[in-house]
Formats: C-alpha cells, sequence, structure tokens
C-alpha cells in the first residue's frame, strides 16, 4: 500500500532522507521516557519515524500525520524560522493541514495554455 511519506525529497539546496527505525519508540520510551514516533534531525537533513510493526500497531494515517508533522518542522527550519519550527503545538497543525489536503483536493486545471511572452497588463494601461 502506496504512502504520502517519500523516501527522500528536496528542500532548496538540500536532499531530505527519510529512514524507518522500527525501534524508535522502543528506544525513545526507555532513553527519554517519552513516546516518540518521529524526528527531524536538523543537523544532518533526516527525518527519522517509527514504521508501523507488529509491536507498534499504528495505521496507515497516523504513519503519514507523524511524517507530516516532522516534515513541517522541517519546513519552518528551512525557512529560517526556528521559533515556528520549536512550536509544537502549531507544527501539529500545519501538518495535519497539509496533509488534508494532499488526500482532499480533487481535479486539476488541465486545459490551461501558459504562456511565455505574455504582455503583462501594466504595459496596457501604461503604468
Ligand atoms: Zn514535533
Amino acid at each position: 500500500m502506496s504512502s504520502l511519506v517519500p523516501r527522500s525529497y528536496k528542500s532548496f539546496n538540500k536532499t531530505i532522507k527519510v529512514h524507518l527505525d522500527p525501534l524508535m519508540d522502543k528506544k525513545s520510551r526507555e532513553q527519554q521516557k517519552e513516546w516518540n514516533t518521529g524526528i527531524f534531525m536538523r543537523h544532518t537533513d533526516e527525518i527519522e519515524l517509527q514504521p508501523p510493526t507488529r509491536k507498534f500497531a499504528m495505521t496507515k494515517e497516523e504513519f503519514e500525520v507523524t511524517f507530516f508533522h516532522e516534515f513541517t518542522h522541517q519546513l519552518f527550519y528551512a525557512a529560517g524560522r526556528n521559533d515556528l519550527c520549536d512550536d509544537e503545538a502549531l507544527v501539529t497543525v500545519i501538518g495535519t493541514l497539509l496533509l488534508q489536503y494532499l488526500t482532499s483536493k480533487k481535479g486539476s486545471f488541465t486545459n490551461l495554455h501558459y504562456y511565455t511572452d505574455y504582455e503583462p497588463y501594466y504595459k496596457e494601461e501604461g503604468i
């Protein structure tokens, strides 16, 4: 079953790689005593995710929500907005909205002609 989680993607001049760690949740609970199913590693341009396993059941949606949360951390970091990158509540909302957009969008405008030699309106209006 395909998901919206890529193995890698471009972000400005960097390639962000996505890795799966089947023991991520177990390790994070042992080390930090907290539930952690994803992390964006800003210094290595990597996102690490807990994949669904027999010992860590998770739906496709939960897996994708986790990726889009980490993806949003990465977007804010790439935009130079560490203040937003560190705002977990905002990151969750934006990540969820991005995923909702991708899973709910319908139709597209396919019959448009994209002119490369257009005459901008401001020329006609003498501005
Ligand atoms: Zn987070």
